[in-house]
């Protein structure tokens, strides 16, 4: 039986890699924000977990709680035919 891919992940090392930048649209996010704060920082899988993404530092991204929440389960990638 095949496991699913799961790292250990640090969401301050993506955040680090990433310089402070979300990846949807680019502009800085605040790590003093409250998780409760739309604009706070939030660890997205640039993949969907949905779509068979994994939970690995390559599949993760820095972003806005906003603009993870506004991309919802769609991807930049256009959809397999
Ligand atoms: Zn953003």
């Amino acid at each position: 039986m095949k496991q699913a891919l799961i790292e250990r992940v640090d969401p301050i090392e993506i955040y680090e890699r990433d310089g402070g930048l979300c990846w949807i649209c680019g502009e800085y996010v605040d790590l003093l924000l409250p998780a409760t704060d739309k604009m706070s920082f939030n660890l997205d899988h640039i993949w969907p977990l949905a779509l068979g993404g994994t939970h690995e530092r390559h599949n993760l991204g820095t972003s806005h709680r906003l603009c993870n929440q506004r991309k919802g389960v769609r991807t930049s990638l256009p959809a397999a035919a």
